[in-house]
């Protein structure tokens, strides 16, 4: 899990990253909430605190989830969102699809890493092996910048860099692009992901 090398990077002041949620129906309010509170409890060390401005009902526009993620990365960060992540749920066919192939529990856009989805309910066999929680947490370290590839201690030093970008401008907390240059404002951000949706 984690290294050494946390404890080793200065990470500034602590800040407040604004999280807008669209929350599935058969997710709850409480789910919400322990979902948020599992991932500041994974950034006390980091000084980032993850605020909801608001939680709006998403209705899911359809089965696969390729299209679910799709709606989620076609929406505008509107101010004050930093991020924008969908809490969706699983229903019985999914259930049932996921008994035949491996299921995704969650995804983040890796053009922008701004858009997220959350598989937010504890439906499947699958998701014995990694709670909600832990995808949760998972997905929000994307939310700060870390793809797969990068090891941990780079991550440490991409959140750092990261935070001092936003000490600098707290309009925005920055969207990362795939080669690791920040998204300093909401538009750029916005911006960025529509065009490569378009190509
Ligand atoms: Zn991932």
């Amino acid at each position: 899990m984690h290294t050494r090398e946390r404890a080793a990077v200065d990470y500034g002041a602590p800040v407040t990253m604004r999280v807008c949620i669209l929350k599935a129906p058969r997710v709850s309010d409480d789910r919400v909430d322990e979902l948020i509170g599992a991932v500041n409890r994974e950034f006390v060390p980091y000084g980032i605190r993850v605020t909801v401005p608001w939680v709006r009902p998403w209705v899911r526009p359809a089965q696969s989830f390729k299209h679910m993620f799709d709606d989620v990365m076609r929406r505008d960060l509107e101010p004050p969102c930093d991020r924008l992540v969908v809490f969706a749920d699983r229903n019985a066919g999914d259930a049932l699809r996921g008994m035949l192939m491996p299921e995704i529990l969650g995804a983040v856009d890796d053009t922008t890493h701004t858009r997220g989805l959350v598989i937010a309910n504890r439906a499947t066999l699958n998701q014995l092996l990694q709670s909600p929680e832990g995808t949760a947490v998972h997905e929000f370290y994307h939310l700060l910048g870390c793809p797969h590839a990068m090891s941990l201690s780079k991550c440490y030093i991409r959140i750092a860099l990261v935070k001092r970008q936003f000490a600098r401008d707290p309009q925005f907390f920055p969207g990362v692009r795939a080669d690791g240059r920040l998204l300093v404002t909401r538009d750029a951000a916005n911006s960025m992901l529509r065009r490569a949706l378009d190509r």
